[in-house]
């Protein structure tokens, strides 16, 4: 069979014949990771110049790299496999080992990734504070002990904050962050995975936000639709070092242009969208909370939040009553289910999840 045709395959293999294929037509909320990839993404991915990206270069990754870096006003970027080992290699280029990173407690780099800090050697303290956002007083004395102890290298940001409820960072609170940072000598990343989840958000371009941060990471494959792969940028001397340790950590790939192609289709045309996803799980959590005793986040972009410690099931139940019934949903702790909008979910995937709920609640 020729690439071309195993390509033209692949292309029939949408998200929603998988479901098809299954039997059922199920709703899937888990994540927005789930989303698969575009049919401009197919075909930028037939026609993408290649190279080999750990020798001389791939000519597609290249592109995605500098158009990221300029969209976020960077001097440079790197292509990484997953947003986890972009995080990774921004932390290993920008501290030393026995430097402390500073992070949200509840951040996806100190609770998912904190395993990292074995590879690093660097200490991760986290910080407690509300809606995702480290308490100021909090931050602000863990850096000024810079002076008698450890040195921190970096405080970390995520906006918008997964574990949170898709919360956005205001820009006032980054500029605080920024500032207080900086006169201690450190660094700030921004875990940006939904970076523009949170610029639609606010209604600003994304640069807007990575104005504050020295460096930002941004994963390709949540609510933007490319199959793999996120981008990391910074000033030409950390995203040169950050490409050093993606060689050492085995993140080289080769023909590479063949995800990043689609990548670059999900910068370029997709960030627009996410509009869409915002407002469907602002559809979800209105009509939720009308039923009662559940209670529910008002989320600021496409993550919702529901509390069900008063139904008289835990979390685990619930996915499966709801996955009985051909909705897929994240248990989120014990009592709290998770639910992500994205690209396969319509206003009337919402409603009907919404009537699965109110059945669910009558019986
Ligand atoms: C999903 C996520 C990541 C990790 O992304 P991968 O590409 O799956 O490694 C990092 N940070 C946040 C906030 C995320 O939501």
């Amino acid at each position: 069979m020729s690439t071309t045709m195993l390509l033209h395959n692949a292309q029939n293999i949408t998200y929603e014949n998988l479901s098809r294929h299954s039997g059922e037509q199920l709703i899937d909320l888990r994540s927005d990771t789930v989303t698969c990839p575009t049919d401009e993404m197919y075909t930028a991915i037939v026609h993408a110049v290649l190279g080999d990206d750990g020798l001389d270069g791939d000519p597609t990754a290249r592109e995605l790299e500098c158009v990221t870096a300029e969209l976020l006003g960077k001097e440079a970027g790197v292509y990484l496999p997953s947003a986890t080992m972009a995080n990774l290699t921004a932390i290993m280029a920008q501290s030393n080992r026995q430097e402390i990173v500073l992070a949200h407690e509840d951040s996806h780099i100190f609770s998912a990734e904190r395993g990292g800090a074995a590879i690093t050697g660097a200490f991760y303290h986290g910080i407690s504070g509300e809606a995702g956002a480290m308490d100021l007083m909090l931050l602000n004395a863990a850096l000024l002990s810079n002076r008698s102890k450890l040195r921190t290298a970096i405080v970390c940001l995520e906006s918008s904050h997964n574990s949170a409820g898709g919360t956005v960072l205001p820009l006032s609170y980054m500029k605080e962050v920024s500032d207080m940072t900086h006169r201690e000598n450190a660094l700030v990343h921004l875990d940006g995975a939904r970076l523009f989840n949170a610029a639609a958000s606010i209604g600003v371009p994304a640069v807007e936000i990575a104005d504050y941060c020295d460096t930002v990471s941004v994963c390709l494959s949540k609510g933007l639709s490319a199959p793999m792969g996120a981008v990391l940028v910074g000033t030409k001397t950390t995203i040169s070092k950050a490409r050093e340790l993606r060689r050492a950590l085995g993140g080289n790939q080769r023909q590479v242009g063949i995800a990043a192609a689609a990548g670059l289709v999900a910068i370029q045309s997709m960030t627009e969208r996410l509009k869409e996803d915002n407002a469907t799980a602002a559809l979800l959590s209105k009509e939720l909370s009308g039923i009662t005793p559940l209670k529910i986040n008002v989320p600021q972009t496409n993550i919702v939040l529901i509390d069900i410690s008063e139904t008289g099931l835990n979390a685990i139940e619930w996915e499966t009553l709801l996955r009985n019934k051909g909705v897929l949903a994240r248990p989120w702790g014990n009592f709290s289910l998770r639910c992500v909008t994205h690209r396969h979910i319509s206003p009337e995937d919402i409603l009907k999840v919404v009537a699965v709920f109110a059945s669910a609640m009558d019986s």
